[in-house]
């Protein structure tokens, strides 16, 4: 194992969100520092981290001078420019690296390099203009999925296509935010499943638990964890984000997405090199969370163990719960038996916007849920207190 870096040495985050503050928060608890980009001073990640660089993650600047005062640098966003990147990690190691960074940020690039790997996923088409549409439809059939290339999350940039109309109305909508969209075929799933892999500098690999993520409005609502699916499904997951991670070379956290179809095949819908939104449960639930291990992984430290210690579910908190000038009861959620509150520290709620999340450990997944959405239910009835 090379040299870890030693306690008081400062990590750079790229992207003040509440993955960037929960990483932030993990490194300290390590005896870390931080350094978190955002264009927002009051970020939810540069409210707790020890130093703060403002500026956009676009500019080339702003992420050489977070570059220099850092010792390792890692992001918690993928809509960073490549080029930035690459400045960046000409000046201090950044974990994982850019080209890792340049295949997750791109969806194209993403598919074609996993097809190439030999690992399912979803048949897809690049689109990069118009006229290309029609073979693209042919080759495909229906329905389809039209998603942008690049800057798409919490599903936004992305629409169903049911017929050659539909698509021509998506393509206009879509592809002023992104030169280049992909078409993927519709997956009749299951279930959708996430599996959070650490790689170490050394190539050692520790994957989390996988676990079962609903979606409302395409925006992921609950997680359970562990997915109640057949063991050798989740071997097969396990061993296929291993995979990946290993095949790309990534150092730090990589969150594959997958569809689970109905007739037990895995195929891989997306990947994260960062946290990931599905492994919050972790802080809870495992002997190590997501946010330690990636702090771990990039200081070079060994990777922790993964396992743990009980079923346990996550619901998302979006601003939608947010009364108009008031705040939802959160008291009234604390009240319910092991139920466990985390708020980003965002000042406006926006419906849609990841505000918090609520997580509980329990006998099963099927308590732990019941217990966390009772808890956000109590949220949705104004504050007395
Ligand atoms: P993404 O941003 O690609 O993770 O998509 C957000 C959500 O849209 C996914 O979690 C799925 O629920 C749904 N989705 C995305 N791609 C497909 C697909 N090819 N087939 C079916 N559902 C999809």
């Amino acid at each position: 194992m090379a040299t870890s870096l030693p306690a008081g040495a400062q990590i750079g985050i790229i992207g003040g969100g509440q993955l960037g503050r929960l990483t932030a928060l993990e490194a300290r608890r390590l005896g870390y520092r931080t350094c978190v980009l955002d264009p927002d001073p009051r970020s939810p990640g540069a409210q707790v981290a020890d130093e703060r660089v403002v500026g956009s993650l676009e500019d080339a600047d702003a992420v050489r001078a977070l570059a220099r005062r850092v010792q390792v640098l890692t992001y918690e966003f993928e809509n960073i420019h490549a080029g930035a990147a690459e400045v960046a990690e000409a000046l201090v190691p950044m974990h994982p690296s850019s080209s890792v960074l340049r295949i997750a940020q791109h969806r194209v690039r993403e598919k074609e390099a996993l097809a190439r790997l030999g690992f399912p996923v979803p048949r897809f088409a690049a689109l990069g203009a118009r006229d290309e549409l029609g073979g693209a439809l042919g080759r495909l059939g229906f329905p389809l999925v039209m998603k942008t290339a690049v800057a798409g999350y919490d599903g936004r940039g992305q629409a169903v296509v049911r017929g050659p109309e539909e698509a021509e109305r998506a393509f206009e909508s879509l592809h002023d935010r992104s030169d280049t969209l992909i078409l993927e075929e519709f997956v009749d799933f299951a279930m959708e499943l996430s599996v959070i892999c650490a790689r170490g500098v050394d190539g050692q690999v520790a994957c989390f638990p996988v676990v079962e993520n609903r979606h409302r409005n395409a925006i992921l609502d609950v997680t359970l964890a562990p997915a109640e699916v057949p063991a050798a499904v989740s071997s097969r997951a396990r061993q296929m984000a291993a995979g990946i991670a290993e095949a790309l070379g990534v150092v730090g956290l990589l969150a594959v997405e997958m569809f689970l179809t109905r007739q037990g095949q895995l195929i891989v819908n997306e990947l994260a090199p960062r946290p990931h939104n599905s492994g919050h449960y972790t802080l809870d639930a495992c002997c190590v969370s997501q946010f330690e291990q990636l702090v771990r992984a990039v200081c070079r430290l060994p990777l922790g163990a993964t396992d743990a210690c009980g079923p346990a579910a996550m619901a998302n908190l979006l601003g939608d719960l947010w009364p108009e000038g008031g705040q939802p009861d959160f008291a009234g959620a604390l009240a319910v038996p092991g139920v466990r509150l985390y708020l980003y520290g965002k000042a406006q709620a926006r419906p849609g916007r990841k505000m918090g999340h609520l997580t509980c450990v329990a006998d099963s997944t099927s308590a732990a849920l019941a217990r966390v959405l009772e808890a956000r239910s109590r949220l949705e009835r104004p504050a007395t207190r």
